[in-house]
């Protein structure tokens, strides 16, 4: 009891209502929750079948709930097998519920209809998405309730119904007090809720955006466009959504009219065949990581490209900066081909150095530049070096793809790589009096770009780093 008081008085300070879960209580007292709350309260006392915690006696548990009524409780959570068996609740509003841990029923509007009929004043369905596609079902479910109703879906892939169920009709979302207290899978902290989504200032007008991944959890780009749009004063949303499948994704949500979608790993080439316009630079690429709804047409952009050549010019002088510069690029992966027709673009002498020759050869090719295996590196004078590999990253941080005698004052020195912020790479290019530019500067860049395209004004840059350089160095 001391616990999940001091508990409620956390959560008190950020929630509008506070859900007591009996279950979760040794000896729970409905009285001393009711004497410390300065929020409604919702009892709720779920027995294991039901994804709970109480084991006990069937009659007893649903005492309690009565109980926690008379007392003065503003609602009592029940579920639907055991709605009819509550009887008479007072002033409180009774919640019948439906818990599907595995799946999104068939019939779930079936079972919302059940619950009306069960005489509930609000009807809570919760369902594990298996597919991110299943929220727009429990969308539609919540648009079209005739009595109060809260759909959510629990899981990875239904975050976004936590974040957006308010706004399409929920009458309230959970979140946890804080990471490792959830109490259904899925749920978002609520100081993430409040303060990063602005879950209560979602609206009819509110612009939708998100990065499309898989796995997307540890992705920093909700954080970093989120806190963007909020200094900007801009009402929108960016949303982290895991998808597996990104054709279907993408056709669907086009009923949410979605504004812009930052793509990534394993989609960055899929994505391409499901736009209406792709330019021929970002075919040559062959790979995107930006979507922008323009008027309902959804265009593909290469911000990997942008971000990276203006970090790296940004450090040259000149108007173009790049033109007639030798650049040797190490590498002939995703991020080498984006960086490479940049470089070429911009007028400069590429050279590609691969670990897996053949595929320098080819990427070079298409390019039309130079190329060769990695040991050719010392036998190249150059201005410009890019590491475009993923040597010297995280937990590998003692490698480095340039031996450092290789590098002379005065040279760029750029590092895609950004976990270590200052790589081996960029640590010694430093030492040697070259200019460096870290993948931070790209990553930072590549989000600025985005910013811009979706909004057509100017990316607060300065707190979009802060947002980046807080979460790599893990505060
Ligand atoms: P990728 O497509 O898998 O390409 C990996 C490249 O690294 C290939 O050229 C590969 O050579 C080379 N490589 C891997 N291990 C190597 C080793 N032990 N020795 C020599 N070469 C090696 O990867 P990617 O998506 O382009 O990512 C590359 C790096 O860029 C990663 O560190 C990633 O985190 C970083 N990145 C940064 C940003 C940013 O915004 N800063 C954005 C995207 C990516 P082979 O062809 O021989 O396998």
């Amino acid at each position: 009891m001391d616990a999940a008081l001091a508990d409620m008085k956390a959560a008190s300070k950020a929630a509008d209502v506070i859900e007591i879960r009996f279950d979760y209580v040794d000896a729970p007292e409905p009285k001393a929750f009711l004497d410390a709350a300065t929020k409604p309260l919702i009892g709720t006392h779920r027995p294991v079948r039901e994804g709970g915690r109480y084991e006990g006696d069937e009659e007893q548990r649903i005492d309690l709930l009565r109980r926690a009524a008379a007392l003065g409780f503003d609602y009592i959570d029940t579920e639907l097998d055991s709605a009819e068996r509550i009887g008479e609740h007072g002033e409180a509003k009774l919640i019948v519920s439906y818990h599907n841990f595995e799946r999104m029923p068939d019939d779930l509007e079936a079972v919302h209809a059940r619950i009306v009929d069960a005489g509930a004043d609000v009807a809570k369905l919760a369902v594990m998405a298996t597919d991110i596609c299943d929220n727009l079902r429990m969308f539609d479910l919540l648009r079209a309730a005739e009595i109060p109703t809260i759909g959510l879906c629990m899981g990875e892939e239904g975050v976004i119904s936590r974040i957006l169920g308010p706004g399409m009709g929920s009458l309230l979302s959970f979140g946890t007090l804080d990471t490792g207290k959830e109490s259904a899978p899925g749920q978002v902290p609520i100081g993430d809720m409040r303060e990063l989504y602005r879950v209560n200032e979602i609206d009819g007008e509110t612009r939708l955006y998100g990065v499309i991944a898989n796995p997307v959890a540890h992705s920093m780009s909700p954080a970093i466009h989120n806190a963007a749009f909020r200094a900007k004063g801009i009402n929108a949303v960016y949303l982290p959504l895991k998808v597996a499948d990104v054709r279907r994704f993408v056709q669907e949500f086009k009923r949410l009219d979605m504004q812009g979608y930052s793509v990534t790993i394993p989609h960055k080439v899929d994505v391409m065949d499901v736009m209406d316009e792709v330019d021929q630079f970002v075919r040559d690429i062959g790979a995107m990581n930006t979507v922008v709804n323009r008027d309902g047409r959804l265009c593909g952009y290469n911000t990997d490209c942008t971000g990276a050549l203006r970090a790296i010019e940004s450090v040259m002088g000149g108007d173009a900066p790049l033109q007639d510069k030798h650049v040797v690029m190490l590498g002939a992966g995703g991020t080498s081909r984006a960086i490479g027709y940049g470089v070429k673009a911009r007028g400069g002498r590429l050279t590609i150095l691969n670990r897996t020759v053949a595929k320098a050869e080819r990427l070079a090719g298409e390019i039309g530049c130079e190329w060769g295996p990695l040991d050719r590196l010392p036998k190249l004078q150059m201005d410009v070096l890019l590491n475009t590999t993923s040597v010297g990253m995280h937990p590998k941080m003692e490698d480095t793809p340039a031996p450092a005698e290789l590098l002379r004052e005065g040279m760029v020195v750029f590092d895609a790589v950004y976990n270590p912020m200052e790589t081996r790479l960029l640590r010694e290019a430093a030492e040697r009096g070259c200019v460096t530019v870290s993948g931070v500067d790209m990553f930072v860049n590549q989000a600025v770009a985005q910013f811009e395209l979706w909004t057509g004004g100017d990316a607060p840059e300065g707190l979009m780093r802060e947002v980046v350089i807080k979460r790599l160095s893990g505060r």
